[in-house]
């Protein structure tokens, strides 16, 4: 009998984490948890750890380590808990494991992904701010040390099986006109816009179709989610922005579409629940039961699609703006939405200053040339400084 695949689990004790812990004890003749990571939810990754026993745990600190360490191996766990980046980028790239499942949220996922990638894994990519952050080097990456790079977005796992397995030789060369990025247009979808300053983060958090952590839901809602998305597939799938166009679908029953020059298009339908797109990676080229109920039509009924309203969400106009600038605005643009995003959940800023915050910053600082991860960290760093001055700015009728 074949081993089970060892997979690491970046960003375990998260949506997509968890969503992923879901499918592999659904398979455990298949697959195997080798690694766990957690950021803050300690007590739930060390519940998942007596669950899944798995080799490694990663916490942030060197004390987390030590605490779960020693609650770990009083419980008879053989696991061994690492901390820090450095422990991240181990576990992602250890020689014993077949696939990451890159899942911590935003920019502090980019290094430990980049280490699965140059370690040539099998890498299951959820972490989009990581491949937007860094583009071309990732891709690069990905080309030198022949990593499998399978996307978990469920709009990019759709279009992934819309195309051929070709693709890669151009979108022009296998018959692509355009890709179809559907959006959900989120809880704020039909909220009028004078209204949109006094929305909660609970509101925002609210989506009407998807359960996620609370970064991708407040972005799912400013509609940057899709913005973030756009740029994520011009890099999956070597497009130009202008071939990428965004609908409005409120079922978020088709997760995309690929229209192709003689007029066909190919979409993929399911339900809105991630163990899809996660089993449909982990098992590729095969196909192995997720645990989704089948799509019921019936039940569904209607299927509606509406062009996106870029003046009531300038976030999609700023991430076009930062696709094609290039350099370093993606970079830029992503961290400048991760601080007012942080700055919008503890109620610092009105939702619509999360587009200002961003605009802001893409004005004030000019993209450069990315030649190095250097030049990406520097204009990530740059940004979020830019962002924290907004955010520290005297304001009207404050001293
Ligand atoms: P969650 O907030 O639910 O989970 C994030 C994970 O990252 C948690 O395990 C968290 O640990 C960990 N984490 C947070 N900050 C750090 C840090 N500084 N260093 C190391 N680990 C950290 O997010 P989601 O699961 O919703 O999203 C994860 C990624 O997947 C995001 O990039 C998102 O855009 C993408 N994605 C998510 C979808 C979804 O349906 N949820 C759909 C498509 C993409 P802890 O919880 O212990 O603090
Ligand atoms: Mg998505």
């Amino acid at each position: 009998m074949t081993q089970p695949q060892q997979i690491t689990v970046l960003g375990a004790t998260g949506s997509i984490g968890l969503s992923t812990l879901d499918v592999i004890a659904r398979h455990p003749q298949r697959y195997q948890a080798f690694a766990l990571s957690g950021f803050s939810r300690l007590v739930e990754l060390e519940a998942l750890c007596m669950i899944h026993r798995p080799r490694y745990a990663v916490v942030a600190s060197v004390e987390a380590a030590r605490d779960l360490q020693g609650s770990l191996s009083a419980a008879g766990l053989g696991t061994r808990v690492l901390h820090g980046e450095a422990g991240l980028c181990e576990v992602a790239a250890h020689p014993e494991v077949d696939a990451v499942m890159a899942a911590i949220v935003g920019a502090a996922g980019l290094k430990p992904t980049l280490a699965a990638v140059e370690a040539g894994k099998k890498v299951l990519l959820a972490n989009k701010e990581a491949l937007v952050m860094s583009g071309a080097l990732f891709m690069q990456a990905v080309r030198r040390s022949g990593a499998v790079l399978l996307p978990i977005d469920s709009e990019h796992n759709a279009i992934f099986q819309c195309l051929p397995g070709d693709y890669s030789r151009g979108l022009a060369q296998v018959g692509v006109r355009r890709i179809l990025l559907t959006a959900s247009g989120g809880p704020f979808r039909e909220t009028p816009q004078e209204q949109l300053a006094a929305v909660t983060p609970e509101q925002a958090c609210a989506h009407p179709n998807w359960s996620m952590g609370r970064k991708i839901s407040v972005d799912s809602a400013s509609m940057m989610n899709k913005g973030l998305e756009l740029i994520e597939a011009c890099w999956l799938f070597d497009a130009k922005p202008a071939q990428v166009q965004i609908v409005i679908h409120p079922q978020s029953v088709i997760h995309s579409l690929v229209d192709y020059v003689d007029g066909s298009v190919l979409a993929q339908l399911g339900n809105p629940d991630m163990r899809t797109p996660i089993s449909h990676a982990l098992a590729w080229p095969e196909r192995i039961d997720s645990g989704v109920s089948a799509l019921d039509l019936f039940a569904i009924g209607r299927l509606d699609f509406q062009a996106p309203d870029e003046q009531r969400f300038p976030c999609l106009r700023l991430s076009r703006q930062a696709a094609e600038a290039g350099g370093t605005a993606p970079a830029m643009l992503n961290a400048a939405n991760e601080v007012a995003v942080a700055a919008f959940l503890e109620r610092r800023i009105r939702f619509p200053e999360i587009a200002s915050i961003i605009d802001d910053v893409l004005n004030t600082e000019t993209a450069v040339a990315v030649e190095s991860l250097e030049t990406v960290l520097a204009a990530d760093c740059r940004a979020r400084e830019l962002a924290e001055h907004w955010l520290n700015r005297p304001r009207r009728g404050e001293a």
